[in-house]
């Protein structure tokens, strides 16, 4: 009798789970969905863990590729530093090949003016010493008296020391050019040394900004990788998360079916508007006394009205209506009337029942079991109504209670 019993409820649950098309393998034994669960929360640690693992690893890559981002930014201000001062030395030489070509074109001019005075003198010397001091004599007796005399022997000497003179001035020229040109080659051959160490020190730099190039690309492929890897662990644990919900889901139906089998009352209830949280704002008439809307009258009000939009600014109209707890269907009103409308009553066992009014229309029977949850209708104005609303109530052992008192998960 015992055994047949426990067979019966295993084929209405079974029933039950397959009415709900449920994608879950449907177990017979709520303890089944227990295994699965403790199966699966201990998949998701490990994936959660897991994850981590991936999150500190992508941190650190950002990390080291910042870093690297930084570096590259000072390898590029040295290249370009270094860029600068070359052309600077580029320009710095050519000037000084420039004064160095000048001072040569002086020297050039100084040799050919020396030649042709060193010639002069020679040529003077020459004759002077050809001549002998008969040259002199001649000058010195021509001369028609005798300052003329002295005046013609002071010329003479005048005109070689001047030569003399002259030419050694030229060689003082050319020799202070040629120290001038010394110096300039000097600091050329400094400068070229100078040119070919920036030279070197930017191909060095070079060197090294190619260097931080291949590290970031190899780095930026790494992070790639590792973020392909995240949104894979991120959908494997969304995936699970989804099965986890919906294991849990089951569990509660089940539960809930053992509870109104065994006639206890149901520990707790669901928000009976799917998307419309319990908040104030949706409760827009409480329970309890207050003047009626259409009749302007003191009314007691039996339950509570939930209306308006919900979060995402959708109204509640049309919006559907679900079993606040496990249940059988106790009554159905299908055909608009009335004070409620189309409304549905619910038992839940233990004495507890909650009604449903002013439904647009019901998708159930009277004689139905539904489970917590379970769409029973959609929200709508019928009956005495001054627009879309669900009124809600619960009533224990025939009392009508305040829904709100009573415990939502
Ligand atoms: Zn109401």
């Amino acid at each position: 009798m015992g055994i047949k019993i426990r067979h019966k409820a295993l084929v209405f649950i079974l029933v039950m789970v397959m009415a709900l098309g449920l994608v879950l393998p449907a177990h017979a034994d709520i303890d089944d969905y227990y295994d699965d669960l403790e199966s699966i929360n201990e998949q998701l640690e490990e994936m959660k863990e897991n994850r981590k693992q991936t999150k500190s690893e992508l941190d650190r890559l950002r990390d080291l590729l910042d870093d690297l981002d930084r570096e590259m930014y000072k390898a590029e201000e040295e290249l370009k530093d270094l860029e600068d001062k070359i052309l600077a030395m580029e320009e710095k030489i050519a000037e000084q090949e420039k004064l160095i070509a000048e001072v040569e074109a002086s020297i050039a001019e100084t040799e050919e003016y020396l030649a042709i005075q060193t010639e002069y003198l020679e040529q003077r010397l020459c004759a002077m010493y050809k001549n002998g001091s008969v040259s002199y004599l001649e000058v010195l007796f021509s001369a028609s008296s005798f300052s003329d005399f002295l005046s013609r022997f002071g010329f003479i000497r005048l005109l070689i020391e001047s030569d003399t003179e002259l030419v050694a001035e030229i060689e003082a020229t050319k020799a202070s050019l040629e120290a001038d040109k010394e110096l300039l080659a000097e600091e050329l051959s400094l400068q070229i040394q100078r040119h070919a160490e920036l030279d070197a020190a930017r191909a060095k730099a070079e060197e090294d900004k190619s260097q931080l190039n291949a590290k970031t690309l190899r780095y930026e492929e790494l992070k790639e990788e590792v973020q392909a890897e995240l949104a894979k662990q991120n959908k494997g644990i969304a995936s699970m998360e989804e099965d986890q919900k919906q294991i849990e889901a089951e569990i509660k139906r089940l539960l809930e079916l053992e509870r109104v089998r065994a006639g206890n009352p149901p520990s707790f209830l669901t928000w009976p508007v799917l998307g419309f949280d319990r908040v104030p704002y949706n409760i827009t008439s409480s329970y309890g006394w207050r003047i009626h809307p259409i009749r302007k009258v003191w009314q007691f009000h039996p339950g509570i009205d939930i209306a308006r939009y919900n979060r995402r600014g959708e109204s509640i109209g049309g919006k559907p209506i679900v079993a606040a707890a496990s249940g059988t269907v106790d009554f159905v009103r299908s055909y608009d009337g009335g004070g409620y409308g189309i409304y549905v009553l619910i038992s839940h066992g233990g004495g507890y029942q909650t009604l449903y009014a002013h439904m647009r229309y019901t998708t159930v029977k009277k004689g139905q079991v539904v489970t917590i949850g379970q769409q029973i209708g959609v929200v709508g104005t019928t009956g005495s109504s001054t627009g879309n609303h669900l009124h809600f109530e619960l009533w224990v052992m025939g009392e009508k209670k305040n829904p709100v008192e009573f415990e939502y998960k």
